[in-house]
């Protein structure tokens, strides 16, 4: 899901950080969508990406909340239209309080587009070798990182994009790394709702629902912060996978319950659902791009560009609004 909705609502982001730097990363997120669907064409990368709009279903028994998001929104100048609860029923025959329904996303295949674009930064010049960096050291004019088998590597600048794995050098106070549980349905294009929209609720447990171009309907969620070592992680794979079924049943009961993958992963969270991007404090060199929540795609465009603009002389605001240092608001 290449979603520019942020796991934090405008509504609650503005009551952190005031109205214009909450909807200064709400436009961010969704022009990085924009223009990665525009590179994604331009560089022909065959990924089965497809526009998408994205459903976001009220989780409670009231869509005063997301009636007020909405409104916060389209002061923004964000799109998008509120459903209510009648309005959705007809419409996309979900059966919720009330919904945003907004235009601006996409859905692709990762595999495919992680494939492309890597081989179109080794087309580039770019190198890659796989090692684990264990060590680096900024206090020299160039960066050195040294490796596992026993190298170093030198450089200019270096970007740390490791994931929910953090070196120590990166200290954060508003990360912590999250489990997350999906399935894949057998491909069933006659039983997809309309318009294969993106469908997300942001309640306690998190679920999401799309669709893939063969048609398969994948469903995900169950979101933990306490399971994240691997083991115990894909241990609840059935478990979870049973929870999912059930919940995709009670979604869209026209789907057929054949269950053809199921997996899990972890990444990174933030408290306040914005990315850390930006130079690594106390290091000279030495960049870092993490904290991505559930815009995986969507931020690491972003951390791309800007980080790419940094190195090369310019700044953004956004930089200070997704500094590794900031402080934000206890963990949700
Ligand atoms: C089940 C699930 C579903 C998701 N769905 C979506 C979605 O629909 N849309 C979306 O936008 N996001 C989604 N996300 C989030 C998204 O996958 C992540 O935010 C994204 O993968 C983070 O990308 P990354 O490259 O920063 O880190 P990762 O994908 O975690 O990659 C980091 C890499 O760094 C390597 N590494 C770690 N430490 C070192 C080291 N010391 N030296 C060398 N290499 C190292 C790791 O082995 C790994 O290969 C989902 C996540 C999960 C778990």
């Amino acid at each position: 899901m290449l979603l520019w909705e942020i796991d934090c609502s405008l509504t609650q982001l503005t009551e952190v950080y005031g109205f214009e730097r909450a909807s200064r990363a709400y436009l961010a997120s969704l022009h990085a969508v924009a223009r990665l669907k525009s590179l994604v064409m331009q560089l022909g990368i065959a990924s089965e990406m497809r526009d998408r709009n994205s459903l976001l279903l009220a989780a409670g028994d009231t869509g005063r909340q997301l009636h007020e998001e909405h409104d916060l929104r389209k002061r923004a100048g964000l799109p998008g239209d509120f459903l209510d609860h009648a309005t959705l029923l007809e419409t996309f025959s979900i059966a919720r309080a009330g919904a945003i329904v907004s235009p601006g996303s996409a859905d692709a295949d990762p595999m495919q587009l992680a494939r492309g674009t890597l081989a179109v930064a080794i087309g580039r010049g770019a190198r890659i070798f796989e090692a684990e960096a264990v060590q680096f050291d900024a206090s020299a004019r160039s960066v050195g990182v040294l490796l596992k088998n026993g190298r170093e590597i030198e450089a200019r600048s270096v970007v740390l994009a490791t994931g929910y794995v953090m070196p120590d050098i990166v200290r954060s106070t508003v990360h912590a790394a999250s489990s997350s549980w999906a399935i894949a349905t057998t491909p069933q294009p006659e039983n997809i709702w309309k318009d294969g929209v993106l469908i997300w609720e942001d309640s306690k447990d998190y679920l999401y629902a799309r669709s893939t171009a063969a048609g398969r309907i994948i469903i995900g969620g169950e979101d933990s912060r306490e399971v994240v070592e691997p083991d115990a992680r894909d241990a609840l794979i059935p478990e979870k996978s049973r929870l999912l079924t059930q919940k995709l049943a009670a979604l869209w009961p026209a789907a057929r319950l054949d269950i053809e993958f199921s997996w899990s992963g972890t990444f990174d969270t933030t408290s306040d659902g914005l990315p850390l991007i930006g130079p690594v404090p106390g290091t000279k060199g030495i960049y870092a791009a993490y904290g991505y929540g559930g815009n995986g795609i969507t931020f690491s465009f972003l951390a791309a560009e800007l980080i790419g603009d940094l190195i090369a002389g310019s700044t953004s605001p956004l930089l200070r609004d997704f500094a590794l240092d900031r402080d934000g608001p206890p963990a949700r």
